[in-house]
């Protein structure tokens, strides 16, 4: 591939030196478990989102679980969320005990705020929006609606670190959210690793207990059933690596669909996603450059051929739509978004040419039609 998708040894080469340094530091100091990587990580963090507490989890789906179950939720209770998003959302859910009530998503790919209320029912006990490709929802009229019916919000913000929504950090505007730093995130650490974030002092303490088999403190007490969970210190060590450059990566990126919106918005057959800056209220990370394109599998092996390569979100189906988790409600305009959706390279490893490149071949496809 000329211009792959995504180049996961860009990870560790475009910081390579301070990272070998940093393995050898930790690893010679023996420094594996819950060291002061993992505390300095949380605080940094903590103070970057204007939050109370960050925990670091052994990845974000587990912190969703935790943050369930540590809110009490589980048989019977019903969360609404969109079913455009990644298969851990709902796992999530599903492994509470809980049942996941899907709602659709609007022209931004983001969870509907019209499509909620007629989902409500005695049962619901949490929304929670997914802020996808670095895009933070409406969250003003998404906690209203979550007021209005005692709904608690929690937010799905794997993808949404350095995302704002009217100035406030993506993942801060319910009781808990959390953060995935899997490599290809936008803040990647060199394996898996999440982080759960909250202002509530209570869930915070349970949370940090569970993730440590219900312990806390060098005493070994155990206070509470827990598991394992701990975000790895190598990687806590790695990511305070990356975070001195996440500043730069955020721009870059929106620098890079800056390009992508020069280059694309003549051509009629394609739905961008909102530029940088359209309004005040955003502040996106584009952590995916997703469209939507007419002949999107043709445009797609075209652009295979020519050495471009690009992803089908969750492979291609949104999650009611895996026949094996037995889901059977239709969501058209989920549906139908998903039939359209592709998601085009958008990393630091491209070159402003790249850009340039995909846009110009993109124009060839529908201009040759
Ligand atoms: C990546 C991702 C997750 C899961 O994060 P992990 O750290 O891999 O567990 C959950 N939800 C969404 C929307 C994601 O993109």
């Amino acid at each position: 591939m000329k211009i792959p998708f995504f180049c996961y040894p860009h990870v560790f080469e475009i910081q390579k030196q301070a990272l070998l340094e940093t393995f050898a530091d930790v690893a010679s100091r023996g420094a594996f478990i819950l060291q002061e990587e993992v505390r300095t990580f949380e605080e940094r963090l903590a103070a970057y989102c204007g939050v109370r507490h960050v925990i670091g989890v052994g990845n974000a789906t587990d912190g969703l679980e935790l943050i369930l179950s540590g809110l009490g939720i589980g048989t019977g209770d019903e969360v609404i969320l969109p079913s455009h998003t990644f298969v851990a959302s709902v796992g999530a859910i599903t492994s509470t005990g809980a049942h996941p009530v899907f709602a659709e998503i609007g022209a931004d790919h983001l969870l509907d705020e019209t499509d909620i209320e007629h989902r409500v029912t005695d049962r619901s006990r949490v929304l929670m929006p997914v802020q996808l490709n670095g895009r933070t929802c409406q969250m003003d009229e998404l906690n209203s609606i979550a007021a209005a019916h005692d709904l608690i919000v929690v937010e799905d913000s794997a993808q949404g670190l350095g995302s704002r929504f009217r100035g406030r950090m993506c993942g801060t505007f319910g009781t808990a959210g959390i953060y995935s730093f899997y490599p290809a995130k936008i803040l990647g650490a060199l394996g898996d690793a999440g982080a759960v974030v909250t202002n509530d002092d209570a869930l915070a303490q349970d949370i940090r207990e569970r993730r440590d088999h219900g312990r806390t403190g060098p005493t070994g007490e155990v206070h509470q059933w827990g598991r394992n969970s701990r975000m790895d210190n190598l990687q806590a060590a790695f990511l305070l690596v990356k975070f001195e450059a996440f500043a730069s990566e955020i721009a870059r990126r929106r620098t890079l669909a800056a390009r992508y919106q020069d280059g694309l918005e003549h051509v009629e057959q394609l739905v961008l996603p909102p530029p940088p800056k359209v309004d005040e209220d955003h502040f996106d990370t584009f952590q995916n450059y997703e469209v939507e394109a007419e002949e999107r599998d043709e445009l797609r092996s075209f652009l295979h051929d020519q050495g471009v390569g690009t992803a089908l979100a969750w492979g291609g189906k949104a999650v009611h739509q895996f026949e094996a988790l037995g889901f059977s409600l239709q969501l058209p305009r989920t549906e139908q978004i998903l039939r359209r959706s592709l998601l085009l390279p958008m990393n630091t490893s491209l070159a402003d040419d790249d850009v340039d490149l995909v846009c110009d071949l993109i124009a060839r496809f529908y201009a040759s039609e």
